[in-house]
């Protein structure tokens, strides 16, 4: 992708930008991200920590309570509520949502978690990676999947 890639949140009071590769893009259809978007699944972009940065304004952060009891934080406008990016302790990669980048046309996920809890109305292209629940592997496939889409 182009880098930078920018970003920001529905009134403009927070903007984002990322300075490198980012590592994937996924569908998350878990009924937490169904609610959090208040829509049908999330659309998650996995970048490293140290490629991205806010260029103006900053989120509010509240914990979202998970099972394994890891630190998770919800970043997110005060002024307008876009949900910016989850951002976990311990792991090098926030989850950026998506559908914040200014260009989302480009936005080519390369597959599906937790379709579990998906809507049935959804169906899925058989080259997608699809997984019932969360990926057990630590996101591997789904990353080589996409650098090698990157790369095509
Ligand atoms: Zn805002
Ligand atoms: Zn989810």
């Amino acid at each position: 992708m182009k880098l930078p890639l920018r970003g920001g949140c529905q009134c403009g009071a927070i903007r984002f930008e990322i300075t490198k590769q980012p590592l994937t893009l996924y569908c998350c259809h878990c009924t937490a991200c169904q609610q959090q978007s208040s829509s049908a699944f999330g659309m998650s972009m996995l970048v490293e920590r140290d490629g991205f940065r806010f260029l103006k304004g900053a989120p509010t952060a509240f914990e979202i309570e998970t099972k394994s009891k890891a630190s998770k934080m919800g970043l997110f406008c005060d002024a307008c509520g876009t949900r910016i990016a989850h951002d976990s302790k311990g792991k090098p990669a926030l989850s950026l949502k998506a559908g914040t980048l200014d260009d989302r046309a480009m936005l080519r996920p390369v597959g599906h978690i937790w379709i579990r809890s998906a809507q049935d109305w959804i169906t899925f292209r058989d080259e997608d990676l699809i997984y019932e629940d969360a990926p057990d592997d630590g996101y591997f496939a789904l990353m080589e999947r996409w650098a090698a889409q990157e790369h095509a």
